[in-house]
């Protein structure tokens, strides 16, 4: 399990990455999914990433250490708020791009979407961009307890349809405020980083 999670830094751009060789998985979603309420689950605190950020204004990478140094969670600003300018759209592409491609310390995915909804544009061109530069992905599927108990496994294959998702990634259901639905996690970030 996560028994450390520290906030190191952020970065505007690649200038500001972390040089060594401490594995990255980056968390990525569209805003409102339940990204920063996710990392605060399953690193046991409150306040590490900052729920419900004024959406689309920060366009920072942050970096935070796993366990001492087993592994880095990136937490990506979160994607399709529309009241982006067009610039904003334009860095976070930029900035993401560059993560995305050259960054040797990436080892995969963590990408979230809501099991309530169809994923949107924006999700599948960023799931579909992920695989075609080979990265491999976790989906987490979000606000589980919002959904009709007859609802879960549908909505689950409609998600899977809809990203075209390839069947070696692994999708998760989960529940931020309920901790049992989060316990397995810290096995699904070891298997990607093994992967
Ligand atoms: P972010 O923009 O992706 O970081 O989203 P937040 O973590 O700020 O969450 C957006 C809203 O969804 C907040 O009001 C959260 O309390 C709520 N939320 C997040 N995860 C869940 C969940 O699993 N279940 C429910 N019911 N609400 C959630």
């Amino acid at each position: 399990m996560i028994k450390q999670a520290i906030f190191i830094k952020s970065a505007a751009d690649k200038t500001g990455w972390i040089i060594d060789e401490i594995p990255e998985i980056v968390f990525v979603g569209r805003s409102n999914v339940g990204k920063s309420t996710f990392i605060n689950a399953i690193s046991n605190q409150n306040k590490l990433a900052k729920v419900s950020q004024i959406p689309g204004k920060t366009r920072l990478l942050n970096f935070f250490d796993i366990n001492n140094g087993l592994f880095r969670i990136v937490d990506a600003p979160g994607y399709g708020y529309a009241k982006v300018n067009e610039k904003m759209r334009m860095d976070f592409a930029e900035m993401m791009e560059d993560y995305l491609t050259t960054r040797t310390n990436l080892k995969g995915v963590c990408m979230l979407v809501d099991l309530r909804h169809k994923p949107t544009n924006d999700d599948k061109e960023m799931y579909s961009f992920f695989k075609s530069i080979g990265l491999n992905v976790l989906l987490v599927a979000t606000k589980l307890d919002k959904v009709k108990k007859n609802d879960i496994i549908k909505n689950e294959k409609m998600i899977k349809q809809e990203l075209k998702m390839n069947s070696d990634d692994q999708f998760v259901k989960v529940s931020s405020p309920d901790k049992k639905t989060v316990i397995g996690i810290y096995q699904e970030f070891i298997n990607l980083l093994e992967r």
